[in-house]
């Protein structure tokens, strides 16, 4: 499948490692549990996950009174798969908060993360199921991210609003919702300026344009992405801490999974920040935006 071959490198990098490291040891020792540690760390399931997850292994080995490394495998599986659906316990599901219709996405993160992208094959996706979608170009700090973004409206099919360069963003999302609204649109996904070098002024723009929606779209379904990109690593985990304390996120996007062998850092970006991770970017595609869902990802991981 396309999960499958996106993950292909977290795979090789964990999955078979993890598998070369319980064939050869045979017994269980404290420095298998040393070895599969260090593999979860490289992976950046994050120090903390990491330790919660050996912690239980190891009791559990105890417990059922386990000797061959071999069977460890599923226990391990059972582990990660439980931290993964802590957070889909303690919130709600992972489905996109746009129902009832009209719906606004508003899509944030920095540059570079994927977030032009994101738009348009989520655009495109929306569109699949039946929706009409419409874009707003909220990111006006560069000419280039509103060519872009139009670029992808185009190849989705759906509508764009926007301004020049250096307009205000606030203004693009504020015709953006009436331009929703005079059209019937189901969704309008709005994209975010995405410069991190102060926090302040993220957390200023960010609270202008959510004071916007609140005003002037109350009854619509709101959904707040961030867009983080997965090689970035530990990073990812950072970023996603800042943007967590500048709005309230209410779902993740990680993306460039396919680009990476540390795809633990889904699992950290869970356990560690309790938002759920929502959809993953899998390849540069219009088809590339998949929705997580723990089973699914697990099996592509390690089944
Ligand atoms: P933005 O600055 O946040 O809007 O980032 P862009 O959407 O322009 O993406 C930056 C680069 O990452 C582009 O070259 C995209 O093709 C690439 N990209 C985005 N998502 C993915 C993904 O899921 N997989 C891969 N391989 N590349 C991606």
């Amino acid at each position: 499948t396309k999960l499958k071959k996106g993950l292909s490198k977290t795979r090789q990098g964990v999955t078979d490692k993890i598998d070369s490291i319980l064939r050869s040891y045979g017994k269980i020792d404290d420095d298998l549990f040393d070895e599969l540690e260090e593999v979860l760390i490289t992976a950046d399931v994050g120090v903390n996950t990491t330790m919660e997850i050996i912690d239980n292994l190891k009791n559990q080995v105890k417990e059922q009174k386990i000797k061959e490394s071999n069977d460890i495998r599923e226990l391990l599986k059972e582990e990660i798969e439980g931290t993964l659906k802590k957070v889909e316990d303690s919130k709600t599901d992972r489905k996109l908060n746009i129902e009832p219709s009209p719906a606004i996405i508003l899509v944030v993160g920095v540059n570079g993360a994927g977030k032009t992208t994101t738009i348009g094959k989520m655009a495109w996706n929306l569109k699949q199921e039946g929706k009409k979608v419409l874009i707003a170009a909220g990111d006006t700090f560069r000419a280039a991210a509103i060519e872009q973004l139009e670029e992808w409206a185009n190849r989705a099919d759906v509508d764009l609003v926007a301004h020049k360069e250096g307009a205000d963003p606030a203004a693009v999302i504020y015709d953006g919702i009436q331009a929703a609204k005079a059209r019937k649109s189901d969704v309008l996904i709005c994209d975010t300026a995405g410069r991190l070098h102060n926090k302040k002024n993220l957390m200023n723009e960010l609270n202008k344009i959510f004071r916007v929606v609140e005003r002037e779209y109350p009854e619509a379904s709101k959904e707040v992405l961030l867009v983080v990109d997965a090689t970035t690593g530990q990073n990812a985990i950072l970023q996603a801490k800042v943007f967590k304390e500048a709005c309230d996120i209410t779902g993740v996007v990680l993306t460039k999974l396919d680009g990476t062998a540390k795809g633990g850092v889904v699992i950290a970006l869970q356990s560690e920040l309790n938002v759920p991770v929502k959809l993953i970017g899998v390849g540069e595609g219009i088809d590339d935006l998949q929705p997580f869902d723990t089973k699914s990802f697990i099996e592509a991981l390690i089944g």
